[in-house]
């Protein structure tokens, strides 16, 4: 009787706020328990494709940053995570991680683009495959994985970041260095945030997740891709992400990225696991993510 009564004690009084998430484009995040907020992969500074194949020098564009930071209600943000650093990942995270004092949490290749931009070494943290951090009551933990062979069957911009990047740089010089994928757990649930569509096999045996976050662009078999990621997790949600057009503001309407393919995403992923829900978010709205419920059909 009193167990019983403590467990309904417990269930009746977890009113702590849900998780909310808002979608930035992209791989995009701003993530909040209403206690503790960070970003994964913050990218507003968009440029045209010729501009980026051209070489041409990308500066971060601060006005863009400082309206998303007060449109998802960032000021507070205590950690800019970032997932590897190619230019659509990792080029305004460190202005991100300056305007809100939050630390810049990445590979060795992501800090020196830290570097490049002038942030202190106190307020970066590199991180390494397996490693846990812990910001309130967040336990993120960084993956290793692969990058998907996104550009006509090869790795982008392959390699490390080796000196401080001083910015504004092209888009090439932002090379990938590790690629992690991010899992965060929290006492209202977990979710896992895959930056590329690329992985491997097996990486994520023994962890759970209620919803992933997946980057659609550059996939190669769907179906495996599910099997690896989403099915592995048991997840029951999948947020299909990074199938925007990046080669456009972000205050024009969303079009698709050329060959990212949503409706076949959808289609697929239906007939893999019809319990499986997927779901595509509106960029700059904020969601409520966890606790995970069923959306009503
Ligand atoms: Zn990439």
């Amino acid at each position: 009787m009193d167990l019983y009564k403590e467990k309904l004690f417990s269930a009746t009084t977890d009113s702590s706020p849900a998780v909310r998430a808002v979608w930035m484009g992209t791989a995009g995040l701003y993530v909040s328990d209403g206690e503790t907020g960070f970003f994964i992969d913050p990218f507003v500074s968009r440029y045209g494709l010729l501009k980026v194949i051209c070489g041409f020098s990308l500066p971060p564009m601060k006005p863009e940053i400082q309206d998303w930071i007060q449109k998802v209600g960032g000021e507070n943000a205590q950690a800019v995570i970032v997932s590897h650093s190619h230019y659509d990942h990792a080029l305004d995270a460190p202005f991100f991680a300056e305007k809100t004092g939050a630390v810049l949490v990445g590979s060795a290749s992501t800090i020196q683009i830290g570097r490049g931009a002038g942030l202190p070494e106190k307020q970066m943290r590199v991180v390494q495959p397996g490693e846990h951090y812990a910001i309130g009551r967040f336990e993120i933990t960084f993956i290793k994985s692969r990058h998907s062979k996104a550009v006509l069957g090869r790795i982008p911009w392959p390699g490390e970041i080796t000196n401080p990047l001083i910015q504004p740089a092209a888009a090439s010089d932002y090379r990938l260095g590790e690629t992690f994928v991010i899992h965060v757990s929290h006492p209202k649930g977990s979710f896992v945030h895959m930056g590329s569509a690329g992985f491997i096999e097996g990486m994520f045996a023994g962890m759970k997740a209620d919803t992933i976050f997946l980057s659609i662009a550059g996939r190669e078999d769907t179906r495996e891709l599910l099997r690896q990621s989403a099915a592995s997790l048991q997840s029951k949600q999948i947020i299909p992400i990074h199938f925007d057009n990046f080669f456009q503001p972000l205050d024009k309407e969303m079009s698709f990225l050329l060959g990212a393919d949503l409706p076949e995403f959808i289609q697929t992923t239906a007939a893999f696991n019809p319990d499986m829900v997927v779901r595509t978010l509106p960029i700059g709205q904020t969601t409520v993510l966890l606790p995970f419920r069923k959306p009503l059909e």
